[in-house]
């Protein structure tokens, strides 16, 4: 019988491997952190062969201590992280370009200039950004002599790092990205799920590089013999893939149109299932693919809040009015509300739907009986507030509303501000039991694909609840304090003077 799936986690600080039961249960886990390269302010790398060897001993990791038999192999993945690599030898020719790195930006502002910012998004569901890889992928052949020559002459192979993953696993057999990553390349038309010629003209791109797209749970190649410590590997099917955010949104069981996912970590990422019919958004958020499963392709809504959890780091670390991000629940919870008080937390602008990088944070309603209890319960309600001004935005684009929202991330832990969150969105949310719903959402789709789960509603029986919270203040009452939150922003947007 088919029952354990290994989904290999490769985030930006670290590569984790985690072993899954059928019964969604972590087996087994191995992690390994590794070093950012920062050679300059705003940018950042990663070395390529350090992803891999860190990616490769988690994977040793977990399988010598789970001890069982793997049926099939997932990855999720950082994404927009650009890599290029020899065909022959398989060495990078320059090191991973990391989705944070903001080298590109000049030439995202001569693709502006130039008026391609419509087509960019009608073709590809995004706006014109250095997170994307398109413009790191450019930026490598600019500036490594030779290469744009090599790549023409398809000497060279681009990928992402879940492309990068699956190349060294199959023994450079398979050279693919599956149709979610290939989606944060501002370089892969969302309607017709294959790369655009006029895009990578626009950016010089010889298309022979890229690998080939491909659907979220399929065979890409079986795990080639003789990797160091994989050996019992060997043979077994890669077979499911999606980017870290998709891979939560499956994860977490958002298999239904509606059905949303918002991820409270330092930044807060949100996710919603659209259908099958891609959503052009009104409101400054992203349109991707989340998955495309048998040939049935789902889009997504996506959208991020840019302080999420930082808010309480903040708390911790600029004010100093605790000693630990858990304290902040005790000390929010020690009030009844905020006395009034409201923190915009647009410490670096505000993201979507509002769209101002000249927005500072601000402190509203202060008065002589303001405590520090009330600043920490205006914080929890801050970052609430911003994930309702998203999924509002969310709700009116796609024109539908959403049954539950599903949360995981660290500060998703705390049980004030998934009320006060349910409270302000008048609809349940949800935490998992297992929180490692990004990796179990790779597993997922490989297990899918390999037979140890038979369908969606198997898989979304594997997805237990451990709590859900209820909206439980008056509607009224909340919907005053959300348009208190509103003018608040108001007064925090514009505050930098351009
Ligand atoms: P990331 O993946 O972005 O590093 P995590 O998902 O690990 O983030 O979440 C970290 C965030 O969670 C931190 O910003 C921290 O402030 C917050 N956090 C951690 N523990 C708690 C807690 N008990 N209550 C509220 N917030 C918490």
């Amino acid at each position: 019988m088919k029952e354990y799936v290994l989904s290999l986690d490769q985030g930006t600080t670290s590569s984790r491997a985690i072993v899954f039961n059928k019964a969604g249960e972590i087996v087994s886990v191995g992690q390994y952190p590794y070093d950012q390269i920062y050679p300059q302010s705003g940018w950042v790398e990663h070395d390529p062969e350090v992803i891999w060897e860190t990616e490769r001993m988690a994977a040793e990791e977990a399988v010598k201590k789970a001890g069982v038999p793997i049926s099939a192999i997932g990855i999720t993945n950082q994404r927009e992280t650009t890599i290029i690599w020899d065909k022959k030898t398989g060495k990078p020719i320059y090191n991973a370009i990391v989705w944070q790195c903001r080298r590109t930006a000049a030439i995202c502002d001569m693709l502006s200039a130039k008026g391609f910012g419509e087509i960019i998004t009608e073709k590809t569901g995004l706006m014109i950004d250095a997170y994307f890889s398109g413009t790191k992928i450019k930026w490598i052949l600019d500036h490594v002599p030779g290469s744009y020559e090599r790549a023409k002459n398809g000497e060279l192979l681009f990928g992402t790092v879940e492309t990068w993953l699956i190349w060294k696993l199959t023994g450079g057999k398979a050279h693919v990205t599956d149709y979610s990553n290939a989606s944060r390349t501002m370089l892969f038309n969302i309607h017709t799920l294959d790369w655009d010629e006029e895009l990578c003209e626009m950016l010089d791109i010889p298309m022979c590089m890229l690998p080939k797209p491909v659907g979220n749970s399929e065979l890409y190649g079986v795990v080639a013999e003789g990797i160091p410590g994989l050996e019992s590997l060997a043979g077994v099917p890669v077979c499911g893939s999606a980017g870290d955010q998709q891979a939560a949104l499956f994860g977490q069981g958002c298999f239904e149109i509606g059905s949303a996912k918002n991820t409270y970590g330092t930044g807060c990422f949100t996710l919603m299932n659209v259908g099958e019919k891609p959503v052009r958004s009104h409101s400054g958020l992203v349109t991707t693919v989340a998955w495309s499963i048998g040939g049935k392709t789902t889009y997504a809504l996506e959208g991020s809040v840019f302080n999420g959890g930082s808010t309480i780091q903040w708390l911790r670390d600029g004010l100093g009015i605790i000693n630990s991000a858990p304290e902040v629940n005790p000390l929010a919870e020690s009030v009844p509300d905020s006395g009034g008080v409201i923190l915009v937390p647009a410490f670096t602008g505000l993201g979507a739907p509002h769209w101002d990088m000249y927005a500072r944070g601000a402190l509203l309603g202060i008065t002589r009986g303001t405590t520090k209890a009330h600043i920490a319960r205006a914080a929890l309600e801050g970052i609430a507030y911003q994930v309702t001004d998203m999924i509002n935005a969310m709700r009116s684009d796609a024109d539908c509303d959403i049954a539950v929202l599903h949360v995981d991330g660290g500060a998703s832990v705390s049980n004030l501000m998934m009320q006060i969150q349910s409270d302000l969105l008048r609809i349940p949310v949800e935490r998992p039991k297992v929180v490692e719903t990004t990796a179990f959402g790779a597993a997922a789709l490989a297990g899918l694909y390999a037979g140890v789960w038979e369908s969606l509603d198997e898989i979304a029986a594997a997805h237990e609840s451990e709590r859900t919270f209820y909206p439980e203040r008056p509607a009224a009452d909340a919907e005053k304090d959300y348009n208190q939150w509103k003018r608040a922003v108001g007064r925090a947007c514009g505050w930098i003077e351009k």
